[in-house]
């Protein structure tokens, strides 16, 4: 980055606003094309969004105002009955400024189009951006950022975005792109990549933890946190689905990670034009923070209130960052109080365009929530941050560029001097120096001059040698005085060294019982795992008991439904039921029979079930529409065919009656090219119909997939629970009759097998 850069054309342009894209910056009197390397200030753009409340409509609550020109304002219309609950404020009624208020029936695409893709084209330009969504749980943060489970109109920012941004990347063939992708999740201060593969194997704890190192110039790095090249739309859209997936597999009821974590999913984009050495790289984040309701709220004890209180305390850091930044004069923003403040610090009062999406659920129950995230909202606004353009040298071309320009110097200093010239100076040049100085020196004359010509390498060689000759005779002269005090530096080199090495020496050693204490304390973690493994091993045989109780005769079978393991299993945790082992994929039959139940009366199957209808139309249309294409293809081939047949016969009719001119106009040939022209159109329409359906049929596919891997879930949520209740209720009951009705799907499945 060349020096001065900050102080470039952008610091000049205070509160300059970027409309579509940073390269061209909107004054007051219209777009101005800003130099390259442009600084662009810009306050964050704060949007709001309201959830639809459904068939309950709730009047009066709040009104829109959309009148002005550059803002519209909420106004919060706090009822009369609550009113008295709220202690501090006495007013009944609310107004926030919001760059644009996005009311219940706005669609996924118009959020798309005025929220994201600004943000998405300053990314492509090579500025780094951000759009967080704040809100409390269920006001709509995960809808509008990634999405709606159900349809493919509900995909949200990211699906949205990505798919703009390669369509965009695509079609700029003037630069090299490179896309990475990756997502992170920080839950209770750790960091998890989302894109780890041994996610599915291993529990969430097991996990490398991601870390923030900061370099010398504040910038900050994320260790462990991969990032996954994507070449195109759907490889970046698999890579979400699976950061997705396992953000779901990672949730229980103890960790509920989707209200209680942030997940930041970032695009990263470098680009360079052919032959340049200057790399742009630019990150878009895309931020589905925590819940913001407060810990009052969640207070339900234990873990869940552990987790709520740093979840509060890291969206508490969030807002003090935030107040420090509104505030003028203020030196120090602490931002390293939280990981995601630290990781959002670019984001926040940096280099970054910014925007956040506040998503409010108003009804009455929500109010005060709403305000106070209203409330945040309106300081958010008051940050200003300024984005530069993120552009980079590349040290390899940057060399390749100086070698070539340091050929042509040579070249031009050739053709000037009319010699050619090497880096060395030769072994002749070398003496007749050494003769030309030996004579200078000689020469008592004070006139006398040393002339080697206008050439840099010999004068550079005269100075050097004297140099040298000046430091022998000085030596020579001082040897016989200064012998003892030579000897003494020569023994205390010689001691330095020795200590030298032996500090070494010493390093060494500390290294290696560091690396011994560590494989000790190891050992020790597996020796006390190894124990806590056995002591659940002995409680989960009390299950087992209970269970033999239950008459589950197939514990003997292979086909048991809770065998050891398993029961075991429920016992310990509920964080990964193994009985739906993943890397296997069996099921035991009482389970497949319960799961079959189960699935039946799920919600989601409903959802399964019209995505498969919808999935099998758009595959019939995919079809009939590929046949479609094909049979056009076939007939432009015909077309082809019958222009050259004319060709030939033209061909032949000349050979016969040479008068007859073979380049004539021929009105018929004109009209098959005509038709081929009119087929390539329709047979362009349906293969880009087809490419689209082909990115439906993929999404769709993946909504299924998820919405599997949810019921799944489910189903070992809810078969846990039945087996932990069944241990909890007196186990002597279990086979009594009045048991059927509390657990009529699972003493079912049992009694069903036993029969069997
Ligand atoms: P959050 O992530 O803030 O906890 P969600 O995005 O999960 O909330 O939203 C909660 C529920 O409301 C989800 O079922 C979601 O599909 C639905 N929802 C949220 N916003 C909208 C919207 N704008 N239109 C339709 N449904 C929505
Ligand atoms: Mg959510």
């Amino acid at each position: 980055r060349p020096a001065g850069w900050a102080a470039g054309a952008g610091a000049a342009r205070p509160g300059a606003r970027w409309v579509a894209c940073p390269v061209t910056v909107a004054t007051g009197q219209g777009e101005v094309a800003a130099p390259a390397g442009a600084m662009v200030k810009e306050t964050i753009r704060v949007y709001a969004r309201v959830k639809p409340v459904g068939r309950r409509q709730q009047a009066g609550i709040y009104s829109v105002d959309d009148d002005e020109k550059s803002a519209s304002s909420l106004e919060i219309i706090v009822p009369r009955d609550l009113a008295d609950g709220f202690v501090n404020n006495k007013r009944e009624s609310y107004k926030f400024q919001f760059q644009k208020i996005f009311d219940q029936e706005a669609k996924q695409d118009v959020v798309f189009e005025s929220i994201a893709k600004p943000v998405a084209e300053c990314v492509l330009a090579g500025y780094n951006g951000t759009i967080f969504a704040y809100g409390q749980t269920g006001s709509g943060k995960t809808f509008t950022i990634t999405g709606g489970a159900e349809r493919y109109s509900d995909r949200g920012i990211i699906p949205r975005t990505l798919s703009y941004i390669f369509h965009q990347l695509q079609k700029d063939s003037s630069k090299v792109y490179t896309t990475h992708v990756s997502y992170l999740e920080i839950y209770n201060e750790c960091g998890y990549d989302l894109l780890d593969p041994r996610h599915e194997a291993s529990r969430l704890d097991d996990l490398p933890k991601v870390t923030i190192m900061e370099d010398p110039d504040q910038n900050i790095h994320l260790k462990n946190l991969s990032l996954q090249q994507a070449a195109n739309e759907e490889e970046a859209l698999n890579l979400l689905f699976l950061g997705d997936t396992n953000r779901m597999i990672a949730e229980t009821p103890m960790n509920q990670a989707s209200t209680r974590s942030h997940c930041i999913f970032t695009i990263h984009i470098s680009s360079k034009e052919p032959g340049s050495a200057t790399i742009r790289r630019s990150k878009l984040h895309l931020v589905d923070l925590a819940g913001s309701e407060r810990v009052t709220k969640t207070g339900v004890g234990g873990h869940l209130l552990t987790e709520a209180k740093y979840i509060n305390l890291s969206l508490h850091y969030l807002e003090q960052v935030i107040i420090a930044l509104a505030e003028k004069n203020r030196s120090h923003i602490p931002y390293r109080n939280s990981m995601m403040t630290s990781v959002l610090r670019d984001s926040l009062g940096g280099n970054c365009m910014t925007t956040m999406i506040a998503t409010l659920s108003l009804d009455k129950r929500n109010i005060d929530e709403s305000i106070s995230t209203c409330r945040f909202a309106q300081r958010v606004a008051l940050i200003k941050n300024e984005a530069v353009l993120n552009e980079e040298i590349d040290p390899r071309l940057m060399i390749a560029q100086l070698k070539k320009e340091i050929q042509d110097l040579k070249d031009e200093l050739a053709l000037v001097t009319g010699e050619e010239r090497t880096a060395e100076l030769s072994q002749e040049e070398r003496l007749r120096l050494d003769e030309l100085i030996q004579r200078f020196l000689e020469d008592n004359d004070p006139e006398s001059i040393l002339d080697v010509g206008p050439d840099m390498r010999k004068i550079k060689y005269c100075f050097i040698h004297m140099k040298q000759l000046m430091n022998d005779s000085k030596i020579s002269e001082k040897k016989l005085l200064s012998q003892h005090v030579l000897e003494e530096k020569d023994t205390s080199i010689q001691t330095g060294k020795e200590e030298l090495k032996l500090k070494e020496l010493l390093q060494q050693r500390d290294g290696e019982i560091n690396i011994l204490v560590n494989m000790l304390k190891k050992e020790k973690k597996k020796a006390q795992d190894a124990l806590f493994q056995l002591n659940a091993v002995s409680s989960g045989s009390e299950v087992l008991d209970q269970s033999v109780s239950i008459n589950l005769e197939e514990r003997r079978s292979p086909f048991g439904c809770i065998n050891l393991k398993e029961a075991k299993d429920f016992s310990c945790s509920v964080h990964r039921l193994p009985f739906l082992s993943r890397q296997t994929g069996e099921m035991s039959l009482g389970c497949q029979e319960a799961f079959e139940v189960f699935k039946r009366d799920h919600a989601d199957s409903i959802t399964i079930e019209d995505n498969k209808q919808l999935l099998k139309q758009r595959f019939a249309e995919a079809k009939s529409l590929g046949q479609k294409v094909n049979e056009v293809r076939n007939k432009i081939n015909h077309l082809k065919g019958e222009i050259t047949q004319r060709y030939i016969q033209k061909a032949a009719l000349a050979v016969a009656s040479p008068s007859e001119e073979l380049n004539k106009f021929d009105p018929i040939e004109e009209k098959l090219r005509a038709q081929i022209e009119e087929e390539k159109k329709s047979y362009k329409m349906m293969f880009n119909r087809l490419k689209g359906l082909k990115v439906e049929i993929e999404h769709l596919q993946l909504l299924m997939e998820k919405a599997k891997v949810k019921l799944q879930k489910d189903f070992e949520v809810w078969w846990s629970e039945e087996a932990t209740k069944l241990q909890q209720e007196k186990p002597e009951l279990v086979n009594a009759s009045n048991t059927v009705a509390v657990y009529p799907q699972f003493i079912k499945s049992s009694q069903h097998l036993s029969t069997n």
